[in-house]
């Protein structure tokens, strides 16, 4: 019989319900020892067959069941962390660490305090991309060894970038392997939640809406206040249609159409009802690449581009996490490593105000990817150009989506009053933010914008959303004037029922609050997309300082530069990776075969 694997089973632990014996070991290796050794887990007792411990998580998987059986058990577990949002099957390993404390990988984002069975504390320190190449033995013996695998192209990152790229090189004949650093798949990338920007879709002509490519263009510039490279906003917008069908092609429903800051008009796609954009993305996606045979490889850290003497890219060094350093034969190479809103050492060195600054971000996105780039040549643009998101949840650190303001949430602040347009661009939002005291405000809603968008169940269902059916109540106990709260929503009801905000100019007024229970969520601004990076062309190629194509080369995502310039709209970053990580994919594969 299946023992899952639960928070319970901690419990029993601590309560001496289960065997005494293990409660002595502080970990995961230490408890199946005593239950039969190494080969509990391990077919080789000396290292694990792969990065990505596929016996090894086939051994958990035999005993306690899969993610899904376990997740069954913990139906009236408050907050499973087994059901969570995450895409892809993550491995039990993800978690679960043998021969160290195990960490609930949510905890690196989140703070919902899991008790897990041999759990410790997450802090994970990580060598830099620098430390990592100097001269040191193993690195020195792994080059000068043959390559442990073969391939034509080389993918570092499995956010959307990547993965885009991966399936639409194997699509055009080329032979890929993808290297994700993480134990995870998705990236940023799976934590998207509000959509995906593109203009003139077959969606948006289905519910009547009218836009154009010029229009899209103008919001794009504007909101990254014109310094964005023309060529590639030309690329993002003329090709976001097609990338709505493409990934419409490969199974995505992006049938919702709605809007996030700085648009003109709605179009923003997601799933239908408003199911989270990017998780759903990573899902499809990570499917096609499977059902493509595509070798994903996780653990599985890119450290350094190797070229030959000519100056062409002739492989990867990898260092993997349970296999140490090796390289991979490769006539060219994708980068879509994403950001490094994560590491705020780099932020703050390039942007001192965001010192200390909590972030939205995966705890992978470290931008590794520049450092990987620039010592292969590449030339960097926009660096200094971070963006914060205004509304990280305080408790619970969960970004809520713009498109909750989008469907008609507004911003209050203690006062009870509101303080900005809610769908300004996400620099004057969190500007607006900072300026209210304690450097937080609150959003406020109702019923009807809870169930126009499937994403606010999920931010119920992890406890962030304090609900009163009383909004004065609501008020008060949120710490905010709850007679003036009553006052500004009924003021911003005759807004909506007049069409003219007179006190902000909000453009769109897409609800009344008015319907059933009320809901706040405190938030305050977070780092949350970094612009600048990895300087590339209209074809997705790198540029070296020179400003010449490095041959092979190819960068795509968030850890590229130029597209969004000094500020990004939401929704357009997922339009961006699948975009340019399908040219490069397709431009990569192009160069091998020539
Ligand atoms: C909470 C949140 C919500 C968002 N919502 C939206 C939204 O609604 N709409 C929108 O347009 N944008 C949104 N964004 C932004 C968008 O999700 C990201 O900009 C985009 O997904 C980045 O995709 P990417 O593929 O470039 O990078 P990522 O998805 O971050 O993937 C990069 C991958 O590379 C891996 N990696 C890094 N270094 C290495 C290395 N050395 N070796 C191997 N692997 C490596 C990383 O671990 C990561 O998995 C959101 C971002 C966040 C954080």
């Amino acid at each position: 019989m299946k023992t899952p694997f639960t928070l319970s089973l901690a419990a029993g632990l601590v309560a001496g319900v289960l065997a005494a014996p293990t409660l002595a070991a502080d970990n995961l290796a230490g408890f199946h020892n005593d239950m039969g050794g190494c080969q509990n887990c391990h077919s080789d007792a000396n290292h694990p067959t792969d990065d990505n411990l596929t016996f090894e998580n086939e051994q958990c998987q035999s005993c306690h069941g899969d993610l899904a059986e376990v997740a069954e058990s913990e139906q009236n577990v408050e907050h499973s962390p087994h059901l969570s949002h995450l895409p892809g099957e993550p491995a039990c390993t993800s978690c679960h660490s043998g021969h160290e404390k195990s960490v609930v990988y949510c905890d690196s984002c989140h703070s919902f305090e899991y008790d897990m069975p041999f759990g410790g504390k997450w802090e994970r320190q990580e060598p830099s991309i620098d430390a990592l190449v100097k001269a040191n033995s193993d690195r020195e013996k792994a080059l000068k060894a043959a390559p442990r695998a073969t391939t034509d192209i080389v993918v570092i990152g499995s956010g959307g970038a990547g993965l885009s790229a991966a399936v639409a090189a194997h699509d055009k004949g080329a032979k890929v392997i993808v290297l994700e650093k993480e134990p995870l798949v998705g990236g940023n990338t799976k934590l998207a939640a509000g959509g995906m920007n593109a203009a003139m879709t077959q969606q948006q002509k289905a519910k009547g809406i009218e836009d154009s490519l010029a229009l899209m263009t103008e919001d794009t510039m504007k909101g990254g206040r014109n310094i964005n490279d023309p060529a590639l906003v030309e690329v993002l917008v003329g090709h976001s249609a097609a990338s709505v069908d493409w990934l419409t092609g490969l199974g995505a429903d992006l049938n919702d159409v709605g809007r996030m800051g700085g648009a003109s008009v709605n179009r923003t796609h997601r799933p239908t009802g408003g199911a989270g954009v990017g998780a759903h993305v990573v899902q499809v996606l990570y499917d096609n690449a499977n059902q493509r045979d595509i070798d994903i490889r996780f653990n599985s850290r890119a450290v350094e581009i190797i070229k030959d003497e000519a100056g062409q890219v002739k492989g990867v060094l990898v260092n993997g996490a349970h296999t140490g350093y090796y390289w991979i034969k490769a006539e060219a190479v994708v980068v879509a490593t994403g950001g490094f809103g994560r590491n705020n050492d780099r932020v703050s060195e390039l942007d001192p105000k965001l010192k200390g600054f909590a972030a939205t971000n995966h705890p992978g996105a470290t931008g590794d990817g520049l450092d990987v780039a620039k010592n292969a040549g590449a030339a960097m643009q926009d660096l200094e150009y971070i963006q914060a998101h205004p509304t990280l949840s305080v408790a619970g650190g969960v970004m809520v989506t713009e498109a909750v303001r989008g469907n008609g949430a507004i911003l209050v602040n203690r006062d009870g009053k509101r303080f900005v347009n809610e769908i300004t661009t996400r620099d004057k939002a969190s500007a607006a933010i900072l300026e209210q005291e304690g450097k937080t405000a609150f959003l406020i809603f109702d019923d009807s914008v809870r169930h126009s968008l499937k994403k606010i169940e999920r931010y119920i269902e992890l406890g962030v959303v304090p609900t009163n059916a009383s909004l004065k109540a609501l008020g008060e106990a949120q710490g905010i004037d709850g007679a003036e709260l009553e006052k500004t929503v009924a003021r911003y009801n005759e807004f909506v029922a007049s069409g003219q905000d007179a006190d902000f100019a909000r453009p769109n007024l897409p609800r009344s609050l008015n319907q059933g229970s009320f809901y706040a969520i405190e938030v305050t601004p977070a780092v949350h997309h970094t612009m600048g990076g990895v300087k590339i062309d209209n074809q997705s190629e790198v540029l070296g300082d020179d400003g010449k194509v490095i041959k092979g080369m190819f960068a795509a995502g968030e850890v590229s530069g130029g597209v969004h310039g000094a500020n990004r709209l939401g929704g357009n970053a997922i339009s961006d990776i699948v975009t340019f990580g399908r040219l490069a994919g397709e431009n990569a594969a192009k160069f091998v075969k020539q």
